[in-house]
């Protein structure tokens, strides 16, 4: 997966909204989706045509993808698990990309990105009920505690990460001091705050 700002910015760009990837800089005047709205690239000023039914489908899932840090294989597999269980597909989806370890911890304010919560995870720095999981897509379940590794308690971007939080959804719980969370319960649609139409998705892969 590209790394470089510009790349990471250009992907904002190109779904036209903010997909929040680059932590404070998303919030600040630099954000260039708020500098230039436009898709990226020498014809992106003139790219305004209206997308069809497939092209709105297609953006929909694109966009998930990126604000999940998800692969196209692995994203197709979510959607497999989503239809295979019980209840509405798109709340399901939603479910199984927001219990992702690396988006709980973000969630939990442990990190300014989902990105940079990946690579805290893959690093070791993350401990679920007290033993080191390093794998980003571990599914999170309800009581399971998540904390930071002792070794890892000092690192300066997770203290600034912690410090800047904006609190945590209603499915979590965390404690500053000791820079611990709980899973409360796996969230419903209403206390998951990302803007995507999961049905356009579902339907997206339903043709
Ligand atoms: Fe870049 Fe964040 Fe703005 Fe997206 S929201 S364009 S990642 S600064």
């Amino acid at each position: 997966m590209a790394t470089d700002s510009n790349a990471v910015c250009r992907k904002c760009r190109r779904e036209g909204v903010k997909l929040y990837l680059k932590g404070d800089k998303c919030y600040s005047r630099k954000c260039p989706v708020e500098r230039r709205a436009y898709p990226p690239g020498q014809h992106g000023q003139g790219m305004q045509r209206k997308l069809s039914d497939y092209g709105v489908q297609l953006r929909e899932k694109q966009k998930m993808r990126r604000i999940y840090g998800v692969r196209e294989r692995q994203f197709r597999n979510y959607i497999a698990e989503a239809i295979r269980r019980p209840g509405v597909t798109g709340d399901i989806l939603m479910q199984l990309l927001e219990m992702r370890l690396d988006n709980t911890v973000y969630r939990l304010g442990l990190a300014a990105s989902r990105a940079q919560a990946r690579q805290f995870v893959c690093h070791g720095h993350i401990l679920v009920n007290g033993k080191r999981v390093d794998i980003a897509s571990y599914q999170v379940r309800p009581d399971e505690a998540i904390e930071v590794a002792e070794g890892a308690k000092k690192i300066a971007p997770l203290v600034a990460a912690i410090e800047s939080t904006k609190g945590v959804p209603a499915w979590l719980q965390f404690d500053a001091n000791q820079m611990k969370g709980k899973v409360v319960s796996a969230p419903i649609r209403d206390e998951i705050d990302t803007d995507v139409q999961e049905s356009v998705i579902v339907e997206f892969y339903s043709r």
